[in-house]
């Protein structure tokens, strides 16, 4: 039987800040089927796009983008914070509520033979997904496509990242 993922993610209000409801992942990934499920059915949907890599985005993107990786026999690259990378890196910058943050991978890893699955936990207004993807198809590599756990449909981050070509998976709505 099928796993309901939904019924897994806590909801939890005033986090970080009054007014916003965190979706809570940590109580999906602390059930043994529903952490299990929701890697198997991105890897399910990715079988057949011949991934080089996995990308996860720090820091539950690495929770779900590991699992994928291995599914689906990729490399994972992890996209940190600026300067927790220890060799050289390309960063792309992305603009936050209040102020700018930088991403950033390992320079000379990926190039124009690979071709990178993007994984997240959650999708909000896109901003952090918009700049990963810029930040992996800088490279040359073949950035086409991202898997969300959570995607928050009224914020619009998937429909802004459909506008940039690329196909987009969320297990949950
Ligand atoms: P966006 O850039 O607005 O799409 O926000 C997505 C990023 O913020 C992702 O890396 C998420 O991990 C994180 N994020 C935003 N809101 C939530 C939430 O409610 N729960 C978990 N992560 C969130």
């Amino acid at each position: 039987m099928s796993v309901d993922l939904k019924s897994l993610v806590r909801t939890i209000p005033d986090y970080p800040k009054k007014g916003i409801l965190f979706r809570d992942i940590t109580t999906l990934i602390e059930d043994p089927k529903g952490f299990r499920e929701s890697i198997r059915r991105i890897a399910d949907a990715h079988r057949d796009g011949a991934f080089t890599h996995v990308a996860g985005i720090e820091a539950r993107g690495f929770i779900f983008g590991a699992g994928v990786a291995i599914e689906l026999g990729a490399g994972f690259v992890p996209i940190r914070k600026r300067g927790k990378l220890p060799g050289e890196t390309i960063g792309q910058n992305y603009v936050l509520e209040y102020g700018v943050d930088t991403i950033e991978i390992h320079a000379n890893v990926l190039n124009a033979n690979h071709r990178v699955l993007l994984v997240d936990d959650l999708i909000a207004t896109g901003g952090t997904a918009i700049a990963a993807i810029s930040l992996l198809r800088r490279t040359g590599a073949v950035a086409d496509d991202a898997a969300f756990v959570i995607d928050l449909p009224d914020l619009g981050g998937a429909d802004k990242l459909r506008a940039e070509n690329v196909n987009i998976q969320a297990l949950i709505e």
